[in-house]
């Protein structure tokens, strides 16, 4: 159908992005394919090292365990910070990728934890790796006769530590900023959503990682100036409103680590 249809046709999956967006006259689409009862694209299948989710896998679903979480409860505890529960019954993992607000949960947590999706068309099948995946401010490599039917996520490691700090005026909000860290054995995935137009890795942080003894956290001072490094931000030359939005990233990272690096909090 969206071969036959082009540009005048949207995929409609759970509709807590697309319908307030149409509301808001922003989109206009002539043809809505509604794939929310596709049962293809709401299976889960695991093997040893990897889980495949579908792609219209609601929130719901994977807050409430209904699916396999590979990544020790990453995934459960990202799920159940989306929105509210009537959002999260309808919202879908794949929407919400499609959808590519980097202020949203999936984008970061999955680009974080190294996930790929597969996205379809009549012709072809392709599997892509969420990092590159996201363009731009609400754009992706899909093109406009492209599914996401399902998304790939590596199993961590038993000894993985994980921690997911959003930061948001309050409850059910998007996030000012949110913070993913993952720790395995001499490595780290550092990411920060709701900064720039697309999840940003924050290198320059895990490299400060890497220097320190593992299970210290580094000062608040040292990871904002690595933050800011990583967000390409000039210190000096900042105003108040934007050293006030640097500062929130910064204690919001600070937090992930002190969260990741900390023994007595479980993963
Ligand atoms: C009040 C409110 C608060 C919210 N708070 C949060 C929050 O805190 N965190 C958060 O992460 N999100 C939040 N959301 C967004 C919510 O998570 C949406 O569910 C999600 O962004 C979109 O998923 P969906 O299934 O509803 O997609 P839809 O709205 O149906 O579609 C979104 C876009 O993706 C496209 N699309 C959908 N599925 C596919 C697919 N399989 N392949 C290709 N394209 C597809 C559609 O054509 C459309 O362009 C909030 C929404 C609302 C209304």
């Amino acid at each position: 159908m969206l071969t036959e249809l082009g540009d005048d046709a949207k995929i409609l999956a759970g509709g807590q992005s697309l319908l307030p967006i149409m509301n808001l006259r922003l989109a206009e689409p002539a043809h809505l394919v509604d794939i929310s009862r596709v049962g293809d694209l709401m299976g889960a299948d695991e093997d040893t090292t990897s889980v495949t989710l579908g792609a219209a896998i609601t929130h719901q679903a994977i807050e409430d365990g209904l699916v396999p979480d590979p990544c020790l409860g990453l995934l459960t505890t990202a799920a159940a910070g989306i929105g509210y529960r009537a959002i999260r019954c309808r919202g879908t993992v794949g929407g919400s990728l499609a959808h590519a607000d980097s202020a949203a949960e999936w984008p970061t947590v999955l680009t974080a934890i190294g996930a790929d999706v597969t996205v379809r068309s009549a012709q072809d099948e392709r599997t892509v790796p969420l990092r590159g995946f996201f363009h731009g401010f609400f754009t992706t490599s899909l093109e406009s006769d492209e599914l996401i039917t399902a998304v790939h996520l590596p199993r961590f490691a038993k000894s993985t530590r994980w921690a997911l700090e959003k930061t948001n005026r309050k409850e059910g909000e998007f996030g000012e900023s949110m913070a993913v860290a993952i720790v395995s054995e001499g490595s780290a995935s550092i990411w920060l959503g709701a900064a720039k137009d697309v999840p940003v890795n924050l290198a320059h942080v895990e490299t400060l990682l890497a220097d320190h003894p593992a299970d210290q956290v580094p000062a608040l001072g040292e990871v904002r100036d690595r933050v800011a490094a990583d967000l390409d931000l000039s210190v000096p030359e900042l105003d108040l409103a934007q050293r006030h939005r640097l500062q929130i990233h910064a204690v919001t990272v600070h937090r992930a680590l002190s969260r990741a690096l900390s023994p007595e909090v479980p993963a």
